[in-house]
């Protein structure tokens, strides 16, 4: 009875036959395996339940107990359903019951081939293996890929406890391992830090699980070293935090284009530069950006987008105005790079910021204004007008646009100073600049060239037009009383003038020489006069 009950409890197949072959006890894992009952079995010769192939071969054995202890053969044997299945079997002869009887013990190939694979899978150089008794949580091996990632030789660990092993860096992660062990279903996808012996510091993802063998329970830890990873992410999470310090001080308002969905992320900032809060603009896709920019702006910004998806340029950067939601427009500086490339090199990603700054342009537009006019008189500069005429020589290369400049020069104005004083000259000047400005157009150009010269630009006009019109400006000037203190001034003007088509190769000098001989000969001939 001990006997029949220690045969029930091993793990292999097992058939014991008289020395006829005759099946005369199977424990119950062969009936499982195969689907029989006992009293279906029991009579049955062994060659009934093997392949007909193997026929020849048990009955040799069996008859003259050729059989070899120590060999396993592979052997076929037929379940109820009329299925083979492939068998490593090892024949013996012995005594049961004080009979001879011939052992079959069968092992299931499967699992031997399973075995071999896993230990083809151990020897891995790059996943990191450690098999633990359960029971007691000694460490029986561990891999070449554990042994030298951790620096240690197997001699060391085997047969330690693993929680007893000086590992784990923090007691954190010991007691976590720990715990996990504990309840081994937990143990999946575990991250601890581990110290390798020469102190450097490991990162491993850690999965276990009970592997069956016969009577111990065998956990198998499959470790992943990640450390790589990990740093990487802790870089990252370093950077992210700077840069939201960054945002929170600055205030910069953050957008994330994803080009693929064109779902796009904005931070509060960003809304509230348009007077929103992120609620209010929510979904927000990049339609809303397109949706409050100043639809002047849009074609530039759009084609510096474009130049930056072409890598033409390393990153985007541009000012543009945005629509306010009470109505006035903000100026915005955006910033901005690609931060995921498709393979074919088209943008996935893009991130960029924010900044509010109108206030800078309005400074901007103050500085520009004030470099471009003459204090006293407030119509523009030397420096403006060399400006224009270079822009406007080029604009009739290209468009062949006509224009017209005159050089207009008060007569005796050093008289007027020593007459009526210097105050009185100033004023003199005022009110002949607002007399010039009420003549012409509102883009027509004028300036001061210097003391009491000037210098006029008219727009599409030739050299008769403008003649007739400076004409008409001296006559009405000629007529004028200026009134300084009481006293009436007369006042004259000479001028002299040319179109831009009087010039092969037009530049700013030689349209300057011009107007200039013109105004000598006007005052060598009595002033008070236009010479074209
Ligand atoms: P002409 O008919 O030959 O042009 O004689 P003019 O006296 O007008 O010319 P000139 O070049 O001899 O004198 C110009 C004077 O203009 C000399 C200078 O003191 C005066 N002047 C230049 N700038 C200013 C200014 O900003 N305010 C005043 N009040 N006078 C100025
Ligand atoms: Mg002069
Ligand atoms: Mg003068």
């Amino acid at each position: 009875m001990e006997q029949n009950k220690f045969l029930e409890n091993i793990d292999d197949l097992l058939i014991i036959t008289d020395t006829n072959g005759k099946i005369i006890f199977c424990n119950k894992i062969t009936l499982d395996k195969l689907g029989y009952t006992f009293e279906e079995l029991k009579n049955k010769n062994i060659t009934d339940i093997y392949s007909k192939k193997d026929t020849s071969f048990l009955i040799d054995n069996i008859h003259n107990k050729k059989a070899n202890a120590d060999s396993l053969y592979s052997l076929l044997i037929l379940d109820k359903k009329g299925n083979f299945i492939e068998l490593a079997t090892s024949i013996l002869y012995g005594i049961w019951n004080n009979s001879e009887v011939i052992i079959f013990i069968s092992k299931k190939i499967q699992k031997q081939k399973a075995f071999e694979n896993f230990k083809k899978l151990f020897n891995n150089k790059i996943i990191m293996m450690m098999i633990i008794d359960y029971s007691n949580l000694t460490i029986l091996d561990a891999n070449n890929a554990f042994l030298s990632k951790l620096e240690l030789n197997r001699k060391e660990i085997l047969n330690k406890n693993i929680t007893e092993l000086d590992l784990f860096n923090n007691s954190i992660d010991k007691n976590k391992m720990i715990t996990s062990l504990k309840r081994i279903h937990n143990i999946s996808d575990l991250n601890v830090e581990v110290t390798t012996k020469s102190g450097k510091t490991v990162y491993l993802i850690i999965s276990g699980d009970l592997i069956d063998d016969k009577d111990k329970n065998l956990l198998l830890l499959v470790m992943l070293d990640i450390s790589e990873q990990v740093i990487l992410n802790k870089k990252l999470d370093t950077q992210r935090k700077q840069l939201i310090n960054i945002i929170e001080g600055t205030e910069l308002g953050t957008w994330e284009w994803d080009l693929v969905t064109n779902q796009t992320i904005f931070n509060e900032y960003w809304a509230n530069m348009i007077g929103y809060t992120l609620k209010e603009l929510e979904p927000t896709t990049i339609k809303t950006w397109e949706k409050f920019i100043h639809p002047d702006d849009k074609e530039e910004t759009e084609n510096i987008l474009q130049k930056h998806f072409e890598k033409k340029i390393s990153y985007y950067e541009s000012e543009f105005r945005m629509k306010h939601k009470k109505g006035h427009w903000v100026w915005i500086s955006a910033k901005g790079k690609v931060i995921e490339w498709s393979f074919d090199n088209k943008p996935l990603k893009m991130f960029g910021t924010h900044t509010d700054i109108t206030q800078k342009k309005k400074f901007e537009a103050i500085i520009k204004e004030n470099s471009i006019r003459d204090p006293l008189t407030n119509i523009y500069n030397r420096r403006y007008l060399d400006e224009q005429l270079k822009n406007l020589i080029l604009e009739n290369k290209r468009e062949n646009n006509i224009f017209s400049v005159a050089i207009l020069d008060i007569d005796f104005f050093k008289n007027i100073n020593d007459n009526y004083g210097h105050l009185a000259g100033d004023f003199i000047l005022q009110e002949f600049t607002k007399i010039i400005k009420s003549h012409i157009r509102p883009y027509d150009i004028f300036g001061r060239y210097g003391g009491e010269e000037f210098i006029l630009i008219l727009l599409h006009v030739g050299n008769n037009e403008m003649y007739e019109i400076l004409n008409r400006i001296l006559d009405f000037i000629l007529q004028k009383d200026f009134i300084y203190n009481n006293e009436i001034i007369k006042l004259s003007f000479s001028a002299g003038m040319c179109d831009i088509n009087e010039f092969l190769i037009p530049t700013v000098n030689q349209i300057y020489e011009c107007i200039d001989k013109k105004l000598y000969i006007a005052k060598n001939n009595g002033r008070s006069l236009i010479i074209k």
